[in-house]
């Protein structure tokens, strides 16, 4: 099959990521599973509540249920505890006038009185059988102080969490707490990534003379599995088409989604890119970006070639801005946009309008509270340092002519990107 190229052009990012989100189906299929087992997973639909939370009327601190009207406002008053109410031992039956039950945070309030007192804010006697309210609180007393009214946290039938969210700690908890036990999610990616390069060697084994340490595969497995995808890894791949056409037309064909580094510049090795164009469809392979001009994005049948370059900071940056938006797509997720501040430069960058363009950085604070961003001393794509000290990266716009200490620019933190 032959490659559709868009011609030599650019695409900026915004086509690329829009013509690639428009091919893209979300993944149908969805899978139950258990809470523990949901984290960073995508709901796949609404989930509505299905009971109220609380689910009964209940104290919100230690202390005594009374009735107000029992309070003499204003007048200290001594009132007869008569029973208790404790956390999962609620009090049977009606309070009767005149007197309190000692309750617990969160026992269920018993039926009658109409306000919890702290059990801070009044004398006790010492064998608990009366309390005393002084004047000023009688006086300052509420209806329905100190307590947690059924339903005022979460309505039943209400939405309790909107399909594609990607469940975190706090929401599987929400969901617990409605004695929901299993949740149904989207099935994960199958997503193959391979390295290739004839210069690559594995961690376990000596250098020989002309290799380098395989580095990209720790990354992007790294950022796929917290990403929520499964993953398999295809290891190294050899700049040999023998080895790279099999390898790619087997993954494709077990796979969703086919991730790999490197082979897809213009250089006499990079076959990646010719193997894609034989075996499938490339719909476009040329981003104005950088790091990471050469992006393939392309098609074998169903699963989505995304082609990320060789250069580890390319490989990171082109990950994050690129590939992750339209995984997110995939896995059914909602909103991929990343979150972006505003910080004062404190650095001089010069360069050419044309590409959209990524400098590692961190973000602090100067001693008048104003957020200043720092980049690398070196903005070469190759090294890997760069990406371990920076906390994120200051996005610069196609048009932008250079940086001035002093300017404002666009901070995207790592946080929340999976690379924190
Ligand atoms: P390529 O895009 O294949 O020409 O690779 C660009 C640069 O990135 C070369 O210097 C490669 O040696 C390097 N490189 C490619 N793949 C990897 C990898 N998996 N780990 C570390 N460096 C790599
Ligand atoms: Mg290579």
């Amino acid at each position: 099959m032959s490659g559709c190229y868009f011609g030599d052009q650019l695409l900026t990012l915004a086509e690329a990521i829009d013509t690639a989100l428009r091919s893209i189906q979300p993944i149908r299929e969805t899978k139950m599973v258990s809470l523990l087992d949901a984290y960073g997973q995508v709901l796949a639909a609404d989930l509505l509540a299905r009971q109220d939370v609380p689910s009964y009327d209940n104290s919100a601190m230690d202390g005594f249920a009374l009735y107000r009207a029992d309070l003499g406002p204003g007048q200290p008053t001594r009132l007869p505890v008569m029973g208790q109410s404790l956390a999962g031992h609620p009090y049977s039956g009606v309070v009767p006038r005149g007197v309190v039950v000692r309750i617990t945070t969160g026992a269920m309030l018993p039926a009658g009185p109409d306000a919890v007192v702290m059990q801070e804010d009044c004398r006790i006697a010492s064998d608990e059988s009366w309390i005393e309210v002084d004047g000023p609180l009688t006086a300052r007393l509420k209806a329905g102080e100190n307590i947690r009214r059924r339903g005022e946290d979460v309505r039943i039938g209400t939405v309790l969490l909107p399909r594609g969210l990607r469940l975190r700690p706090q929401d599987v908890s929400l969901a617990a707490g409605q004695g929901i036990a299993v949740l149904e999610v989207v099935r994960q990616p199958r997503v193959a990534v391979a390295s290739t390069g004839d210069e690559l060697c594995v961690p376990e084994k000596e250098l020989l003379p002309g290799q380098i340490y395989e580095s990209n595969r720790y990354a992007l497995i790294g950022l796929l599995q917290r990403l929520g995808c499964s993953v398999t890894d295809l290891g190294i791949l050899r700049d040999d088409r023998e080895a790279v056409l099999p390898a790619l037309q087997e993954a494709a064909a077990t796979h969703d989604v086919l991730l790999t580094s490197g082979g897809v510049s213009v250089g006499t090795m990079d076959l990646v890119k010719d193997v894609i164009a034989e075996l499938g469809r490339i719909e476009f392979w040329r981003l104005a970006v950088k790091p990471g001009k050469p992006i393939t994005f392309g098609w074998i049948d169903n699963c989505l070639i995304l082609g990320l370059p060789g250069n580890p900071v390319s490989v990171a940056v082109a990950f994050l801005i690129f590939a992750r938006p339209l995984l997110l797509r995939l896995m059914g997720a909602e909103s991929a946009e990343p979150l972006r501040l505003r910080a004062q430069a404190d650095f001089q960058f010069r360069r050419k309008p044309g590409r959209r363009e990524w400098l590692r950085a961190r973000l602090r604070y100067d001693p008048k509270q104003n957020l200043v961003a720092s980049i690398y001393h070196t903005n070469s794509s190759g090294v890997l340092s760069s990406l371990s000290w920076a906390e994120g990266l200051v996005e610069l716009p196609e048009d932008c002519a250079g940086v001035v200490p002093g300017d404002m620019v666009d901070y995207l933190p790592f946080v929340g990107m999976g690379m924190e």
